[in-house]
C-alpha cells in the first residue's frame, strides 16, 4: 500500500476519504481493468463499468474510509476480477477548473 497509485493530486487540495469526496460532492465509477496485463495468453478484456453510489458506500465503509483502498475492496461481478479500477469526478471542482464543460460530461 503506496498510497500512490490514487490521490487526486490534481486539484491541488487533499481529498483522501470517502468523506472528503461525499463533501465535494464527488461522483465515481468503476471500471474491470481485467485482461489488460495478462502477458502470455490471450484474453477477452471485461470492460464491466459501473457508477457507483458514494452515499452508499460512506454508509457501508464509512467516512473515513480512504479512496485509495477503495478499489481493493471491490470485485467485477461480471468476471470476478479484483483488478478494478476507480474513476472519481468532481463536478463541483471541474467547474472551477474548466468552465467550458458541457453539462452531462464526457463519460
Ligand atoms: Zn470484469
Amino acid at each position: 500500500m503506496t498510497g500512490e497509485e490514487f490521490v487526486p493530486h490534481s486539484y491541488g487540495m487533499q481529498i483522501e476519504t470517502l468523506g472528503d469526496a461525499w463533501y465535494h460532492d464527488a461522483r465515481l465509477w468503476m471500471a474491470c481493468a481485467y485482461g489488460k496485463r495478462e502477458g502470455l495468453k490471450t484474453i477477452r478484456e471485461c470492460w464491466y463499468r459501473k457508477d457507483l453510489d458514494l452515499e452508499t458506500l460512506i454508509c457501508t465503509r464509512g467516512r473515513d474510509f480512504p479512496l485509495a483502498m477503495l478499489a481493493t475492496r471491490l470485485r467485477c461481478p461480471r468476471c470476478g476480477s479484483r483488478q478494478i479500477r476507480v474513476v472519481w469526478n468532481f463536478p463541483t471542482l471541474d467547474k472551477r477548473n474548466s468552465a467550458a464543460a458541457g453539462p452531462k460530461g464526457r463519460g
